[in-house]
């Protein structure tokens, strides 16, 4: 097990300093850092092996493929799929979201249907959906949230009907850190007879996630929001839906045979990742993944938990400071305001004393205006974060509130 200077020494951001101050990173919600190791083997790529996938019978190729193919075997296990032909490489949560709602929209949507989202959504959950709406005279209904920032499943309940055609939901809420009971949700939906497609963004890097057991129809995340590099996601997608829905771009690679009167297309996962895939995005998402691996998802779970129970204790001491988000279950993301001082200004003080967070609505604005009011300021913490920077934190805001006093 390492230590936590151990942990940290693994990422050599975290060692740098800002404006003379060693640099406290609390927006890992906004993207994590990168460990050594996945910086090594995004460079291998290119320094030893590099060649398109799937495309060649060189040697060049041949590895490049070999290793992209070993990184989708590696994101199946994680998530525990049942089958590789079921993880498609996108760019990102916001690709893969995207690419569900315009096949699925083709494919399933019809005038009169309805999607049913929650309050607590990204935008990346939202506008697609909207889109395909808009496009088939589809509707949206949304799932309230309580003062705490918690779903409120009954409403939820009384949402599905013979119009609802999938729900698609946050697995954690980006603004507030609330982690949402998608299980419940995934169940009371398929007893409806309705698919859910579960975003994945803020839940993948905390615990351990198991879309078997979940049994969601499809599943969303980002490389880089789980210490992998920018530009590569993943859509896990059920093989009975995947081989159902239209590919959502044509080009090469997703082909089976193309003439000008008819193309067939390629099996899966390949009819879902036309043209050059980002496949040293993938190959050091792999690295990502190996790295948590090692740390442990249930340690990660155990120190953030710990983080979380630190920081709200020290936060809620300073009076005039309100947090927004106060489920019982939540990950180690504080979202936060300063009475009478803005958000900007907080995150623009806190930021020349060496502190990273976030400031304003986190692309979440209706759970935003849910609260009436027009941003927070986020501190979103990971395993690689310390007590000593929730100290930090604290102490900085308490130099805002003087300032602004
Ligand atoms: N969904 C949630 C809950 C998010 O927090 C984010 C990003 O912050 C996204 C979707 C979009 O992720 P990306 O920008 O990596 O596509």
């Amino acid at each position: 097990m390492k230590t936590i200077e151990e942990i940290r020494a693994d990422f050599p951001i975290l060692s740098r300093k800002v404006y003379n101050r060693p640099l406290v990173y609390f927006d890992n919600g906004a993207t994590t850092q990168k460990p050594l190791c996945v910086l090594d083997a995004v460079r291998e790529v290119y320094t030893e092996y590099n060649g398109n996938v799937h495309r060649g019978v060189h040697i060049m190729s041949d590895l490049t493929s070999e290793a992209y193919e070993n990184a989708r075997e590696k994101v199946r296990s994680f998530i525990n799929a049942g089958k590789r032909e079921e993880i498609i490489f996108t760019s990102g949560t916001t690709g893969s979201i995207n690419s569900v709602a315009f096949s699925y929209g083709e494919r399933f949507v019809k005038p009169g249907d309805e999607i049913i989202l929650s309050t607590l959504e990204h935008h990346a959950n939202i506008v697609p959906w909207q889109m395909m709406c808009e496009r088939k005279g589809a509707s949206i209904r949304v799932i309230p949230v309580n003062d705490r920032g918690e779903i409120l499943l009954d409403d939820f309940l009384k949402l599905l009907s013979p119009r609802t055609r999938l729900v698609a939901i946050t697995q954690v809420s980006n603004a507030l850190g609330t982690i949402v009971p998608v299980k419940e949700i995934t169940d009371a939906a398929h007893s409806a007879g309705v698919p859910v497609l579960v975003d994945g963004a803020q839940g993948i890097q905390h615990d351990v996630v198991d879309v078997s057991s979940l049994d969601c129809d499809f599943y969303a995340f980002s490389g880089h929001k789980i210490y992998g590099p920018t530009g590569i996601g993943v859509l896990y997608g059920k093989e009975k839906w995947l081989t159902e829905l239209p590919p959502w771009q044509g080009g090469g690679d997703m082909v089976d045979k193309v003439t000008f009167e008819k193309t067939t297309y390629n099996e899966l996962p390949f009819k879902f990742e036309a043209g050059t895939t980002n496949y040293a995005g993938a190959i050091g998402l792999a690295k990502a993944l190996d790295y948590v691996l090692g740390i442990g998802m249930q340690y990660i779970a155990g120190r953030e938990k710990m983080l979380l129970a630190y920081a709200t204790e020290k936060l809620s001491e300073i009076s005039r400071l309100k947090i927004y988000g106060d489920s019982a279950n939540k990950i180690a993301i504080i979202s936060f305001l300063i009475d009478n001082v803005h958000q900007y200004d907080t995150g623009m003080v806190l930021d020349k004393l060496g502190i990273a967070v976030r400031t304003g609505t986190h692309c979440a604005q209706p759970v935003m205006q849910r609260f009436g009011i027009d941003g927070t300021v986020r501190a979103s913490m990971c395993f690689y974060n310390t007590t000593g920077e929730i100290d930090a934190l604290c102490s900085g805001i308490e130099e805002v509130i003087r300032m602004f006093s």
